[in-house]
């Protein structure tokens, strides 16, 4: 079963309805479904075939047979315009690693595990993830628009979690009896996969509970399709009465193209506060150049890089393993080229500890 076929309430779920609402768009010009329709077909063309997939890139077929022998239950997800930001026959691109599915994957080694930093003992109920003080994770849904290969969640038994709005409902009357929560963050998956009208209503159910004050969403959309910044989020979020925040993800600064940053400075000119978060990955992004390159690209379009995060030990991930000392260094020397606001948090999640662990 693979993630991005699961859910019921996002982009991918049925082609028809996808289908039909496009066809709809066609007579509707200038609409906001005709606004919606870039993301939704960037959605349904994107790479899921490895063999396709680098036969585009033009890769040797010693690496297309070592790709083809990867786990299947996390299947190749990329799309074009996310392919097209990889250098043809370089298998060590930075965005090809972290995309590629790799026989090393299937390895098992020590202290990597299906959940590893503890989501199910935090779960609420169904979909809620409730670890911190006054911030509460809602797995909004569990389609992602790529696979990342070190995905933490890449395990997650997303069938477990709330997929219609009737779900959602139940869900948030945990939140609703639980006056300590000031903030819902919008995870998965990835929550901006949902369509619009479904973000719309799962947003006005949050904004009814009185002593929720912040929104949150963590999304990979803005970088790998930035089109799903589309009117109508950018109209929601700016008329929401919540302080809206976003945080993408980006681990390398060849993926933020001018039409990322474009999509990235409209958001904040509805009132989003837009932050990164990235991973520390060997061979992708654990050098110095590659860190500094990825947070001027990043405040050069006015967002702020929040967290660098320590890969969490999923299993099939460990050949992205960096040491503690190496990402401290990285971000010593980062410190030294960088104003203030352009250095991460080098930080680790601890299961069990009240907030994420500030390592520099
Ligand atoms: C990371 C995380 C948060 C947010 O933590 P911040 O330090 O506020 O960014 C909240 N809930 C869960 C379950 C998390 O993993
Ligand atoms: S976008 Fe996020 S949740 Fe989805 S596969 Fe990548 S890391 Fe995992």
């Amino acid at each position: 079963m693979t993630i991005v076929a699961r859910e019921s309430n996002s982009v991918r779920t049925s082609s028809t309805r996808v289908a039909s609402e496009n066809t709809a768009a066609n007579s509707e010009v200038g609409g906001s479904r005709v606004d919606s329709m870039h993301w939704k077909a960037e959605f349904k063309s994107a790479f899921r075939d490895v063999r396709q997939f680098c036969e585009f890139l033009e890769l040797p077929s010693q690496i297309v047979e070592k790709a083809t022998q990867a786990t299947a239950d996390f299947p190749l997800f990329v799309p074009r315009n996310f392919a097209e930001k990889i250098t043809k026959r370089d298998p060590n691109d930075p965005i090809l690693r972290q995309v590629l599915p790799s026989i090393l994957e299937n390895e098992s080694a020590e202290g990597f595990s299906k959940d590893p930093v503890g989501d199910l003992n935090s779960q609420r109920n169904a979909g809620l993830i409730h670890k911190y003080h006054g911030r509460a994770l809602l797995i909004a849904n569990g389609v992602c628009a790529v696979h990342c290969r070190y995905c933490f969640r890449r395990h997650f038994p997303y069938d477990l979690a709330p997929s219609s709005l009737d779900h959602w409902e139940s869900t948030l009357n945990t939140v609703r009896e639980d006056t300590s929560i000031e903030e819902i963050i919008l995870s998965g998956g990835d929550p901006l996969t949902m369509v619009d009208e479904n973000l719309d209503r799962l947003i006005s159910m949050i904004e009814s509970i009185d002593h929720v004050e912040r929104l949150r969403i963590h999304s990979r959309l803005p970088v790998v399709i930035p089109s799903r910044v589309t009117d109508a989020l950018l109209s929601r979020l700016s008329q929401s009465r919540l302080s809206a925040w976003l945080v993408i993800h980006s681990n390398h600064a060849n993926e933020i193209c001018e039409s990322v940053g474009e999509s990235l400075r409209k958001l904040q000119s509805s009132s989003v506060t837009v932050l990164n978060q990235a991973v520390l990955l060997r061979g992708i992004n654990d050098s110095v150049e590659a860190q500094v390159q990825l947070s001027k690209r990043l405040i050069q379009f006015g967002v702020i890089p929040y967290y660098l995060n320590h890969l969490d030990p999923v299993e099939g991930s460990a050949h992205f393993d960096t040491s503690i000392e190496s990402g401290i260094e990285i971000v010593t020397e980062m410190r030294k080229q960088l104003p203030g606001f352009g250095v991460p948090r080098f930080v680790k999640e601890i299961p069990g500890e009240p907030h994420k662990t500030v390592l520099i």
